[in-house]
């Protein structure tokens, strides 16, 4: 495989000096003092900022495939080139296709006392935005947030996870290559990195990783009153509903449960499917599997468990689920040898079914992020709902079902990040829908233009016409200025 080489505008392969603890905080003073300089970028600069921002994207395919496989073990090129490459370059395309309407002034209208006066909401730049951003999709979720930033006219700070040391360094050449320290800066390091990154009076923080993580980032953001969109995680749950065709359900299930070997944020986490249909589902997971991964261990298409530290913590949820009497279905189409990682590159784990586990068993309490999939079954879908509800609100959930009815009534009934219909994950993949969770899956929201509210502050404005009434409400207060105010309440 060749490596891709970058190709700057002012050089090839840009080295500076790193940004260490020390130095973060003089960064963002050089980011704020261009911003002052530079004033308001443009349309037309924020689009040719996208423009040098895609190009960098196209011209390191090669090299991001094999950062990202190199810091898995293993990670599918085809994965990558759709859920890291694809999902970023759409998400450029469409700020850039977007950025004249999205920057215009949108009128507002006045009430009728303040006429002929008018309202408008113009959108600004905050200014300077950090994001910190976590490993499992490490190049799109560092650079998805950018775009937003960017189209909305603001510099920004970026913080990948130590967890993909390659892909770090690859982000950090890549921004170098392509914009002014002072526009964009990447930081690489880890936790105490992360700490000192949060600590900074930043005008907004974006970070996407745990809920943990996400609570002390928040706590530190507060200390400077910056404004946070948390992007965390949770347990997003199927609903399978009486009727649904099981094979069409459990062909979406495999395919949103193995991408990227389960480590993803919107991952089914688990299923619920009707009393009396568990085995059967189970045998359409069986096929949808055994059909998209013939092989698991040896097969370039099946991504490996990202460290020891995760591929340990996946077998402790399954020892647990075993040790307190659950029954597990490992799905091996090719009778591989998983006993050590198994073959092929990376540490794999072949998919498990965890059938109707506890409520106490681990697999039921943490997220799983990885080929885990506790599948339950209920009595009735008013169960399957209370069930979900019962629990922390998730990042997303999945809903199978052809009644218009019932859709609409779980949709009602439920509280989610997002939700896919007959489908897994698809609904992150559209720009035109706000992309978030709710509760302890996150808060805020980005992508398409409500990234671009997200990063902008929405400025009301009022103006005043020359011919108004505004005076014959001020003091001295006289006889009509109650005998107005008597009519504007009662009215
Ligand atoms: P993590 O929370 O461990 O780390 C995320 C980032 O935070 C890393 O860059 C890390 O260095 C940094 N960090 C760690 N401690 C910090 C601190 N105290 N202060 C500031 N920064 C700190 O998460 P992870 O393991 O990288 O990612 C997995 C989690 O992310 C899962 O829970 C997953 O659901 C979630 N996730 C959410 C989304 C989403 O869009 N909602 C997307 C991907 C992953």
């Amino acid at each position: 495989m060749t490596v891709a080489v970058l190709h700057p505008p002012g050089g090839r392969g840009t080295k500076r000096s790193p940004i260490t603890e020390e130095r973060l905080a003089g960064v963002l003073e050089d980011q704020r003092a261009a911003a002052a300089r530079e004033g308001v970028p443009s349309a037309a600069r924020r689009r040719a900022d996208l423009d040098k921002l895609l190009k960098a994207v196209l011209a390191n395919q090669v090299a991001i495939a094999e950062a990202i496989a190199a810091d898995f073990g293993h990670r599918s090129p085809v994965e990558t080139a759709l859920a890291e490459v694809c999902t970023t370059v759409d998400t450029i395309r469409h700020a850039r296709r977007h950025l004249s309407g999205w920057m215009r002034p949108r009128r507002r209208s006045v009430s009728l006392p303040f006429l002929p006066a008018r309202a408008r909401v113009v959108y600004q730049p905050l200014g300077v935005v950090g994001i910190i951003s976590p490993w499992n999709y490490p190049f799109y979720l560092a650079l998805s947030p950018l775009v937003g930033a960017l189209a909305a006219g603001n510099r920004a700070m970026i913080k990948p996870s130590e967890l993909v040391p390659r892909t770090a360094e690859l982000i950090q050449s890549l921004i170098a290559d392509t914009f002014a320290e002072d526009q964009v800066a990447v930081v690489t390091g880890g936790v105490t990195l992360g700490e000192v990154m949060a600590g900074l009076p930043f005008d907004h923080l974006l970070f996407t990783g745990s809920t943990r993580v996400g609570r002390l980032v928040m706590q530190a953001a507060a200390q400077n009153l910056t404004p946070v969109t948390l992007e965390l995680g949770g347990k997003s749950p199927v609903i399978v509903a009486p009727g649904f065709d099981l094979e069409r359900a459990a062909h979406s299930i495999v395919a949103g449960k193995l991408l990227n070997a389960g480590q993803t944020c919107i991952a089914p986490d688990y299923v619920l499917t009707p009393e009396g249909t568990l085995d059967a589902l189970v045998a359409q997971i069986k096929l949808a599997v055994a059909r998209m991964y013939p092989r698991l261990g040896d097969n370039p298409d099946y991504t490996a468990i990202i460290n020891e530290r995760h591929f340990a913590r996946l077998k402790a949820t399954i020892e647990d689920a075993v040790d307190q009497g659950a029954h597990v279905i490992e799905i091996n189409p090719a009778g591989e040898d998983f006993s050590n990682g198994g073959p092929g590159p990376g540490l794999k784990l072949a998919p498990k079914l965890v059938i109707e586990p506890s409520d106490d068993m681990q697999v039921m309490q943490d997220e799983i992020f990885g080929p885990i999939l506790p599948i339950r079954s209920y009595r009735l879908l008013d169960d399957a709902i209370a069930q979900v509800n019962a629990r922390p609100r998730p990042l997303a959930l999945y809903y199978f079902d052809n009644d218009g009815r019932r859709i609409d009534r779980t949709l009602e009934e439920t509280v989610s990040g997002g939700v896919s219909i007959n489908e897994t994950l698809l609904h992150v993949a559209q720009e035109n829908l706000p992309f978030g969770g709710v509760g302890p899956s996150g808060m805020g929201r980005y992508h398409g233009f409500d990234g671009f509210e997200t990063f902008s502050h929405k400025k009301g404005v009022f103006l005043q016409s020359r011919l108004n009434g505004a005076a014959l409400l001020h003091p001295p207060y006289g006889k009509l200025a109650r005998t107005m105010l008597k009519a504007l309440i009662s009215r």
